[in-house]
């Protein structure tokens, strides 16, 4: 074994190369050693637990780095057939060309951020948006933060440091990726105050608990899950009186929070920001990149003076935009203007109000496409039924009739096998394993031709 590993090439060794030269061009000297150094530490090891030595041991170690270094950005664009349209996994709202191309503007030159073009003097980043935001929602005043997240952590932290906040049991929720209520509360410094049962809370027990040392009454959409039966919940409006008549603010954490009426699209009626605000909430939270349809940023909407407070809070500072994202956010209300139009112009809006005929026509043109990259691989494509969702935990009960192309003919393992081939593609083709298929929604398939470009990098 010591002979063979006699045979190691230095790394020095396989740098002198022409191929190597070849590589640090492309990479950088620094990248290139270290991709070398690796891949002679794996080929040792190989060799030590067993392995034969290749023949050529440089050109083997060349080819290994060669193969870590032109290893695709798993950031690259791929194909969410998954049929959850705002996938948090996948980065949640695709963005209108409207915004992207704002965002690259603000991207590539300098913009009056925090600059008024008029006076020449200071100005403030939330004002590009805050007429805007007024205008959609009918609220006094905006502010806007890095995501829904910051939106609660920061108006808990402004009205209920040091002090109560008070919340029904059924509301208690867990989004995901750690935000919990009760622990978003306790980082906030507010004391928690639960009221209610699970299924049930009453005005009175709102009444009962609100005292002087209340800062905030706290109300929450539950996005991602419903509480069915026997169920009692005190509503926005009676909820807003029942504060207000004690002297404190309500804020109500919508989630999702969707600027139009999703009725609209054969969803359930969630609240409209404009109708949480009408309904009498101080303070009214919500995401950017859910059923909005923009990138990812969390906006509080309400009184005038309580977001003059909330940006009086050094918190605020370490939560705001930058020029890139308020570019984009920018374009994204502005389309909002014209609802009439929005549903062409706002990609997350197209695909949730797509009717299955059209994507069962979409399925039925590409199906044997299809099956000419796929069969040889030992696998049938028909075309499918399938259900859809909202994703992201808005209308969790919810689900749109949709169409795709059904992918069967081995047992589960080769369903698992193909799947991973499709995610290992230039343009990766992320679809989910249902009910013995491997079923490729095309709800968000925007062109035919984005799929079959996709599957030529099979290789079979
Ligand atoms: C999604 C959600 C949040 C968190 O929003 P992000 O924009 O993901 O940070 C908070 N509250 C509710 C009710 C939500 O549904």
């Amino acid at each position: 074994m010591s002979a063979a590993l006699r045979n190691l090439p230095s790394v020095d060794r396989v740098l002198a190369t022409e191929e190597s030269a070849a590589l640090i061009s492309v990479h950088g000297r620094q990248q290139v050693t270290g991709a070398i150094r690796a891949a002679v530490d794996a080929l040792r090891q190989s060799v030590l637990a067993g392995a034969a030595m290749p023949g050529d041991p440089a050109q083997a170690v060349l080819a290994a780095a060669a193969a870590d270094l032109d290893r695709p950005d798993p950031l690259r664009p791929c194909l969410n057939l998954t049929g959850t349209i705002l996938h948090t996994n996948l980065g949640r709202a695709l963005l209108p060309e409207e915004a992207v191309q704002a965002a690259a503007d603000a991207m590539r030159s300098a913009v009056a951020l925090e600059y008024d073009l008029i006076s020449g003097g200071r100005g403030e980043r939330d004002d590009h948006l805050r007429g805007i935001l007024r205008d959609l929602t009918g609220a006094a005043d905006a502010t806007i933060v890095n995501n829904n997240a910051a939106a609660v952590l920061l108006s808990l932290n402004s009205f209920a440091s040091g002090r109560e906040a008070v919340v029904s049991r059924g509301e208690l929720i867990e989004i995901g990726g750690a935000f919990r209520i009760p622990d978003i509360m306790a980082r906030a410094g507010a004391k928690l105050v639960e009221i209610g049962t699970t299924n049930r809370t009453h005005p009175k027990d709102y009444r009962a608990a609100i005292g002087p040392e209340t800062g905030i009454v706290l109300k929450v959409h539950c996005s991602n899950y419903r509480i069915e039966g026997f169920t009692r919940e005190v509503g926005a409006e009676e909820l807003a009186g029942i504060a207000h008549e004690a002297g404190v603010p309500l804020m109500n954490d919508l989630g999702s929070g969707s600027l139009i009426d999703m009725s609209r699209f054969g969803l359930r009626q969630e609240p409209t920001v404009e109708q949480a605000v009408s309904a009498g909430a101080d303070l009214v939270t919500f995401s950017g990149d859910k059923l909005l349809g923009g990138p990812q940023a969390g906006f509080i909407v309400g009184s005038a003076d309580l977001i003059a407070q909330i940006n009086r809070n050094p918190m605020k500072r370490a939560m705001r935009l930058d020029k890139i994202r308020i570019a984009a956010l920018s374009a994204v209300l502005k389309l909002y203007l014209d609802p009439d139009r929005l549903i062409l112009r706002l990609p997350t809006l197209r695909m949730l109000s797509r009717q299955r005929d059209d994507i069962t026509a979409q399925a039925t043109r590409l199906c044997d496409r299809v099956a000419e990259r796929i069969s040889p691989l030992g696998f049938r494509v028909a075309v499918c039924d399938c259900e859809s969702q909202v994703g992201s935990g808005a209308l969790p009960t919810d689900t749109l009739p949709s169409a795709g192309l059904a992918l069967t003919g081995t047992g589960r393992a080769g369903l698992v096998e193909l799947a991973a081939k499709l995610r290992d593609l230039a343009v990766p083709v992320i679809a989910r394993i249902s009910d013995g298929a491997l079923i490729l929604d095309l709800r968000a398939l925007r062109k035919d031709g984005d799929l079959l470009t996709a599957l030529e990098g099979l290789s079979h």
